[in-house]
């Protein structure tokens, strides 16, 4: 059995770390908004080249929070891919916004810069790229565009953790920035948690108001905000388990890679391709097929752990219904549906194990 994803390795690596840290936040009695906090933060700002970085409660309120201090309302535009997990616009639409689609490109599956100016409009106040399945998105025309038509950035970066265009790592391109660890991300804490980056210093500090129920004072409150903070036993996890990242990426690269080599010569896949400018963390190893759903049922047969990341694109979604799309506005984004395939990828897969999965991706199409 292969499975889709697995902890052992990597939890094997730092269980005793990570065992001694929840028993000093344990026997510190003190478990929100303490010093743990404060260090990952600080941790985390350095590691992302950023100025500041601030731990909230998930990665879907790091993208809302950072649009909600860039003052995004009710009624304006965000710009979003149309293929990318639902939370990029359900932070928009939650503070009343209306997210609108750009298709990726078919080769990187990520927003393609050369249709987002076609789709802006007055209303327009905000890009949010998504460096989906783990490959930086060509920031430098991103940029561009915002630039010239006065709108914010805010990097989607839940997915891809020490990514890099042109050598400079995803999640410090934005005007304010987030992310998730999700347990399952390149980062993960034990639990929900996610964070904001950024190098202003107005937004961070509207931020870490904002996720403290507006307040900097107890009891004395500047705005209505929220409960988003990131618990002291969950910064010290992620604290434990930030130096060890690399590490932990290489071998995801080296696991693609892999891949790559062996299934590089069947006709049928179309595995990941990677820009020049970029780098590729691999999240999730992805390829394309057009009988899709039979292969995964092969491979389920062979007792491999494969997922779709994802079946419905947003725009399909019956929560956007009232936007009323149809099948076939976004043709790319619900082609990538129907055809996308996450293989087996955690730091720790074996050579043996990449090698189980192709063989039998090869003898699926040589039957
Ligand atoms: C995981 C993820 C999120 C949301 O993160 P949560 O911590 O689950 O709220 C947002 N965007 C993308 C692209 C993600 O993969």
């Amino acid at each position: 059995m292969i499975p889709f994803l697995s902890f052992d390795y990597q939890d094997a690596l730092y269980r005793k770390e990570l065992i001694d840290a929840m028993t000093e936040v344990l026997d510190s009695k003190w478990y929100i908004m303490g010093n743990r906090l404060q260090k990952f933060e600080e941790n985390y700002a350095k590691f992302n080249d950023t100025q500041f970085a601030l731990g909230v409660a998930n990665g879907l309120d790091a993208i809302t929070i950072a649009l909600k201090v860039l003052g995004i309302k009710e009624g304006d535009e965000v710009i979003v891919p149309s293929n990318t997990y639902i939370a990029t616009w359900i932070a928009a639409s939650s503070l009343g916004a209306i997210p609108i689609p750009v298709e990726p490109d078919e080769r990187t599956y990520n927003i393609n810069p050369k249709l987002i100016e076609a789709a802006i409009t007055e209303k327009t106040k905000a890009i949010i790229p998504v460096h989906l399945y783990g490959q930086a998105c060509n920031m430098t025309e991103i940029l561009e565009i915002a630039k010239k038509h006065n709108l914010f950035v805010v990097e989607d970066n839940a997915q891809a953790h020490l990514a890099t265009w042109e050598n400079k790592i995803t999640g410090s391109f934005g005007d304010i920035n987030a992310t998730s660890f999700y347990p399952g991300k390149n980062l993960g804490a034990l639990g929900d948690a996610g964070a904001i980056t950024t190098n202003s210093e107005d937004l961070f500090k509207d931020a870490r108001t904002y996720r403290n129920y507006g307040s900097n004072i107890k009891y004395h409150n500047e705005v209505i905000g929220v409960n988003s903070r990131l618990d002291e036993l969950q910064a010290a996890v992620l604290d434990v388990k930030l130096p060890f990242l690399k590490e932990l990426t290489d071998q995801r690269i080296a696991a693609a890679h892999h891949y790559n080599e062996l299934l590089k010569d069947i006709p049928e896949v179309t595995i990941p391709f990677c820009e020049e400018k970029a780098t590729h963390v691999y999240h999730v190893y992805a390829i394309l097929i057009k009988d899709r759903d039979q292969l995964q049922k092969y491979l389920g047969e062979k007792q491999i752990g494969t997922l779709i990341h994802y079946p419905i694109p947003a725009h399909l979604q019956k929560a956007y219904a009232h936007l009323n799309y149809k099948q076939g506005d976004y043709p790319i984004a619900e082609r990538i549906a129907k055809e996308i395939l996450s293989l087996p990828m955690f730091p720790g897969i074996t050579n043996e194990q990449i090698e189980y999965v192709c063989n039998s991706i090869k003898e699926y199409y040589a039957r």
